[in-house]
């Protein structure tokens, strides 16, 4: 068929595109709130190279180049609305550079009259396709991902900021959707210790528990390392 003969083409001219660029040399905030703690272990054995990185298929790289182009748009539409961002998003370090992460911005100042959230905050985004949009809607982003619950408390920790912004756009419907989320030290530091967990046990040569014995487990069968986990 026409349509698959132009996909492959679009899908080799990803993967070239993609082939050499060299992974992460330290565990990211995004990824450091996972609840499963050999998960998170895995990735900073990719950073430090002691296992190769699982290259994302094609089709999962657009969907990352689709949350990209979403946050540049909300972040343009928040700005028109007279939310202003400090111009460079904020990098955050700890264990001497081993974890890192970049944030999507940070809001300081407003000029569209009442501000109708506390300033200084941070500002996360998630562009989602239309399930995922109505279940953090729904059930809020804590049960939604304990990932993306955990990256914000890391960011609010290390830059003091004491409430989070958080705008969801539905890739669907480019509907949009917003939260304000204050800091809860408690998981912060359990983001922390989690961190601290994974580098101890890599140092000591140990890896650490999978949060499921059955493979078929929800968070199994969505996860790279399932190859690597059940060998
Ligand atoms: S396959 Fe399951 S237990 Fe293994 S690292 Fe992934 S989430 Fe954890």
């Amino acid at each position: 068929m026409l349509s698959d003969r132009i996909n492959v083409l679009i899908d080799d001219a990803i993967y070239l595109e993609h082939a050499w660029d060299p992974p992460r040399d330290y565990l990211g905030a995004s990824i450091a709130g996972h609840a499963c703690d050999r998960c998170v272990q895995y990735h900073h054995l990719v950073s430090i190279k002691q296992i190769p990185e699982v290259m994302p298929e094609p089709r999962t790289r657009r969907i990352f180049e689709r949350g990209h182009f979403l946050e540049a748009c909300a972040k343009k539409w928040l700005a028109d609305a007279g939310f202003v961002f400090y111009p460079t998003p904020a990098e955050v370090s700890d264990f001497d550079g081993k974890f890192k992460g970049h944030v999507d911005g940070v809001i300081f100042d407003f000029k569209g009259g009442n501000c109708p959230i506390p300033l200084p905050c941070l500002w996360e985004h998630k562009g989602l396709g239309a399930k995922g949009w109505k279940a953090i809607i729904k059930d809020g982003l804590k049960n939604y991902s304990s990932t993306y619950w955990g990256q914000i408390h890391s960011y609010m920790q290390h830059l003091e900021l004491p409430n989070c912004l958080y705008t969801i756009t539905n890739g669907d419907s480019l509907e949009l959707h917003h939260d304000l989320y204050s800091f809860d030290p408690t998981e912060a530091d359990a983001v922390r210790a989690k961190v601290s967990r994974v580098l101890t046990a890599t140092d000591m040569g140990e890896l650490l528990p999978r949060i499921s014995q059955d493979p078929a487990f929800y968070l199994c069968a969505w996860c790279q390392f399932r190859k690597e986990c059940w060998k």
